[in-house]
């Protein structure tokens, strides 16, 4: 979930760390230090706030020397103060760690360690591993047996990165993300390839399970067991080190800018993938599509397409929830999972409980070197290029692409749709992005936010609500338009806004009766379609496409208008408070 970093070489670390974690900052952001080993000395500077906050008043960069670590966090054990900040030097000194990830024996270790001396300054549980590679260096003085044997105590899911005094960098990966980098000047380690991406472009992926020593005799691998591991370099694609915003304010306004070429690219250099997918498809007796969040959303728009269209049914299952109930799976059945960062824990988990059980396992994912392409079958990428905003956009249209790509390929029924149309038709929409902001202007203050949609673009209104939550912290909740009057119609008043998704299509008349009645409660109707009416308070048109096809478009006014909202409110739409993107944990 956070971002860790380090570096050994011949060039000063702190500059080359700070750089590498505000380019993963997307990763976390609660808090932030840095470490470096010195002349046998290891010295650490952290606070709470952004890097450039924590930078400012820290001066990072003032850190002298050729190796070193750092973190952003995404608290999960502790508050979020300048303590429980990484890197956690061990109570001597001589060790200090950055984590991701969480330590569950953490409690039973910590006593262990104070038991024998050890003492603790935070509220972390991460600070048990720096403890803990200091009990057996002080014993052994060995990098390596330190490492072994730590990685042997810890119970749950991390990677993290030390450094010892005498300037060597170790690193072990369990279930979390770790990536190495050769750069010309040095080793990275680190979370994602974008904390090193503009030094090099040639990274090696350790596998689950083990430990990295880089020192005197260069970088070594090693499994958990301290037998040797060797591994090809991979190069890693330039686009995905391109992580740049432009000319646009924020991240995520370029990438609500990107949909209308990344819906088109999507999927499109994986056709054989996709196909043997859909082969997979036709030969299972049960299928399923599983994700977090808006990929979960996706999933809904695709099981009505499947269903309506394919003639197929396919369960989508929330990732999280995967684990209550296993018995969905077994050898006949086919698990999609749909993630951008391919590093989702609870997708993750759903995956190996499938495996485990016999089902075949392929994924529709961003990040094509990711742990969940390593655990599919078949994988077919969204190649919409990095998305740093935490709140989804690019990718969930994207991964809609590739599902009604997969749908039209399965059945004879299912036309492919007019990608370049609709991406023609999806620019219209983000031109009116001015009568957007005003709206979102006055509704900056609204107390709740109701969204309803019928048929298919009920997965829309939830993942409009979930866009407003995320960016503009409003309360907000997608409804089917029907529900209404069987409950929430009792919180609607005139401090309430409801924004209808209503199309000119089968649902047009029922969404409308449902906006009637909410008028007469007098909240504030905003309707999006294509079609005009009265009873909308404010009308965003979208162009008229058919009924399957609107999803592409009803979603981006809402996600300008989450966007907008969030300028409105001086959040930052980058960074929403308490979120992190790629949710490495439980
Ligand atoms: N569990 C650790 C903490 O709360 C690491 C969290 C993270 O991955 O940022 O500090």
């Amino acid at each position: 979930m956070c971002s860790i970093i380090g570096y050994l070489g011949n060039t000063a670390a702190s500059h080359l760390l700070v750089k590498g974690l505000k380019r993963m900052e997307y990763r976390g952001y609660d808090s932030v230090g840095i470490a470096i080993s010195n002349n046998d000395k290891i010295e650490v500077r952290k606070g709470v706030g952004k890097v450039a906050e924590v930078e400012a008043t820290q001066s990072l960069q003032a850190l002298d020397g050729h190796v070193g670590i750092g973190h952003t966090r995404w608290a999960t054990h502790g508050e979020v103060t300048s303590k429980n900040a990484h890197p956690h030097k061990s109570s001597t000194g001589q060790v200090a760690i950055v984590h991701n990830g969480i330590i569950d024996n953490y409690v039973e270790l910590r006593q262990k360690l104070q038991s024998v001396g050890y003492t603790f300054m935070s509220e972390t549980d991460s600070e048990a591993i720096s403890n803990m590679l200091q009990l057996v260096y002080d014993r052994t003085k060995d990098v390596k047996v330190s490492m072994m044997e730590t990685v042997a105590a810890l119970k749950g899911e991390y990677s993290f990165v030390a450094i010892f005094e005498d300037g060597t960098l170790a690193a072990a990966r369990f279930h979390e993300p770790l990536v190495i980098g050769l750069g010309k000047t040095g080793y990275f380690v680190s979370s994602d390839v974008l904390g090193f991406a503009e030094h090099t472009d040639e990274v090696i992926y350790p596998d689950n399970g083990e430990i990295i020593v880089i020192g005197s005799n260069g970088l070594q691998f090693f499994d958990f067991s301290g037998n040797p591991m060797r591994h090809h370099i991979t190069k890693v694609s330039k686009e995905f080190a391109d992580a740049y915003k432009g000319d646009y304010a924020h991240f995520t306004l370029k990438e609500i800018n990107d949909q209308p070429e990344s819906m088109v690219k999507a999927g499109e250099n994986h056709l054989n993938e996709m196909d043997k997918i859909v082969g997979l498809l036709r030969t299972s007796k049960t299928a399923y599509l599983t994700g977090s969040g808006t990929s979960y959303h996706a999933a809904l728009v695709a099981k009505h397409i499947f269903l309506k269209y394919g003639k197929l049914r396919i369960e989508p299952i929330i990732s999280s929830e995967s684990r209550f109930y296993p018995d969905y799976f077994d050898e006949q059945s086919v698990v999609i999972a749909l993630s951008q960062s391919g590093e989702s824990a609870d997708v993750m988990e759903t995956v190996r409980i499938a495996r485990s059980r016999g089902s075949k396992v392929a994924s529709i994912v961003n990040i094509m070197t990711s742990s969940l392409v390593q655990e599919s079958l078949h994988s077919v990428g969204l190649n919409c290029g990095p998305e740093i905003g935490v709140a989804a956009t690019k990718s969930f249209t994207s991964q809609l692409s590739i599902l009604y790509k997969m749908c039209a390929r399965l059945s004879t029924d299912f036309n492919l749709p007019d990608f370049a149309e609709i991406s023609g038709h999806m620019v219209e929409t983000i031109a009116s992005q001015r009568q957007i902001q005003e709206i979102a202007r006055e509704l900056k203050n609204a107390s709740d936010i109701y969204v309803l949609g019928r048929g298919i673009h009920y997965p829309i209104a939830l993942e409009a609500a979930l866009k407003i939550k995320e960016l503009a912290y409003i309360h907000a909740e997608g409804l089917p338009g029907g529900e209404l009057k069987h409950g929430p119609l009792a919180l609607v008043d005139s401090n309430v806004y409801v924004i209808v998704l209503n199309p000119s299509d089968s649902t047009h008349l029922d969404t409308l009766s449902s906006a009637h009645e909410i008028k007469a409660r007098k909240a504030k109707v905003i309707g999006i379609s294509d079609k005009q009416s009265d009873i909308y308070d404010h009308w965003i048109r979208i162009p008229h496409v058919a009924e399957p096809l609107s999803p592409f478009l009803e979603i981006v006014p809402i996600q300008l208008l989450a966007y907008f909202a969030a300028i409105e409110k001086d959040a930052d739409p980058d960074y929403p408070r308490n979120l992190a993107k790629s949710v490495t944990v439980k």
